[in-house]
């Protein structure tokens, strides 16, 4: 038995590394464990919102060195080709996760964070301690449990989450590109069946990240048939697809993913970041909901571990508490504006009615994002 971390973090994302970051700095041990070695790509539209960055600064973390674009506007294009353009109310910035895990992996390094490369397979939770078991056959112990493993996971079997129990009709799938792009724009582009993001990252790279449902895809014989024949009907990316050279062997696909909804504590585990809830990607929030979700997560434990007398059932109540006020308006949003894109007729009247009032877009978008992330929101 392997003791003994104040906070063990499984999954090293977005989510969990920041909340190791945050934790470590604050001088508690924390030990987290990831499946996978650093860095590796992974299927996401790489556009971060800038509602992060005043936290990053908190904790001593600075993107400039990683040369990100500087992303301030936004377009949306119907699948006919109409379009629509708006300044992004904060604006944000494009970096592969390739780079921005790898560059947070090394600052958890940095900060003590004790990070194990393994696969969970179990998680109990028994006399107020949990045990956690690894596909290595160690076991590691600790009185708190971040899940921070992301979209789906086996731990969500075990775990007999609700989401985990229904098939999602949902795949990703993502590449980089040498291209001509504007290094300022994000922009979203609906095809019949889903949606492509298109934004610079590091190096003057172009991320293309679509989500579509396997229903759609499955008419077609591969990615590059599906592309050509479905996606190809919206003008912009059939110039994109035309011209961008591929710069990945073949494009990352992750299927089964599930927007239903989750519980912000399971088990006793406070769940950070997707394994809380998925927002829809075209709200382009997800990262950012990670890295807020483990500001909230680290300053309620750093108030636990510091309060006289210790309370689990508290620190869970307000977890879920604030967790629902930050983040739950915000996946219902997205879920409203995911179903009127899916049907063609209401996706146009949208388009329409922010054609006739430009001003509804920044609106539409402030829905759907946070406010910058600034100050303690707990007095420890
Ligand atoms: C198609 C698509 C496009 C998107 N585009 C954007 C975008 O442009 N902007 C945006 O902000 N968000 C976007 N998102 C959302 C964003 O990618 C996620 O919200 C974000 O990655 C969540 O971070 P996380 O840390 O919660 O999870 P992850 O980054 O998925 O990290 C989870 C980690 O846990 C590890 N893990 C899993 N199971 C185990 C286990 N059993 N044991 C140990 N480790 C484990 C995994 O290997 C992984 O490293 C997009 C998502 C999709 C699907």
């Amino acid at each position: 038995m392997l003791q003994d971390a104040d906070i063990l973090i499984i999954g090293g994302g977005l989510a969990g590394l920041t909340a190791g970051i945050h934790l470590s700095r604050e001088n508690f041990r924390v030990a987290l464990i990831e499946k996978h070695a650093y860095p590796q790509h992974k299927v996401c539209g790489e556009y971060v919102s800038n509602e992060v960055l005043p936290y990053l600064h908190q904790l001593g973390i600075s993107v400039d060195g990683l040369h990100p674009s500087r992303i301030h506007r936004f377009l949306f294009s119907t699948v006919s080709g109409k379009t629509i353009e708006s300044e992004l109310p904060l604006g944000g910035f494009g970096i592969s996760r390739y780079t921005l895990d790898d560059f947070l992996y090394k600052q958890a390094l940095i900060s003590g964070v004790s990070i194990i490369q393994s696969q969970v397979t179990d998680v109990q939770f028994q006399n107020d301690q949990f045990t956690v078991r690894t596909s290595d056959g160690k076991v590691y112990t600790s009185k708190l449990v971040i899940g921070a493993y992301g979209k789906r996971s086996s731990v969500d079997k075990q775990l007999q989450r609700n989401f985990i129990l229904n098939e999602s009709p949902w795949m990703g799938v993502k590449a980089h590109y040498k291209a001509d792009f504007p290094d300022d724009l994000v922009s979203l582009h609906n095809f019949d069946g889903g949606y492509c993001g298109l934004c610079q990252v590091e190096d003057n790279l172009v991320n293309a990240c679509y989500l579509t449902n396997y229903s759609s895809f499955k008419k077609h014989k591969n990615l590059e048939a599906f592309q050509q024949n479905v996606m190809s009907q919206n003008p912009f990316l059939k110039d994109f697809f035309s011209k961008a050279i591929p710069l990945f062997d073949k494009p990352l696909t992750i299927s089964q993913i599930s927007f239903a909804k989750k519980q912000p504590v399971e088990n006793h585990m406070l769940m950070c970041g997707d394994t809380a809830g998925v927002i829809h990607p075209l709200c382009g929030n997800g990262m950012a909901m990670a890295i807020h979700s483990a500001k909230i997560v680290s300053e309620l434990i750093i108030n636990y571990y510091r309060s006289t007398n210790l309370n689990r059932e508290v620190l869970e109540d307000e977890y879920t508490i604030s967790w629902n006020y930050f983040f739950k308006k915000r996946l219902t949003t997205g879920r409203i504006v995911q179903s009127l894109l899916q049907r063609p007729f209401l996706a146009s009247v949208l388009m329409s009615g922010l054609q006739l009032t430009p001003a509804m877009l920044p609106l539409l978008i402030k829905q759907t994002h946070g406010e910058p992330l600034v100050g303690n929101y707990v007095d420890s």
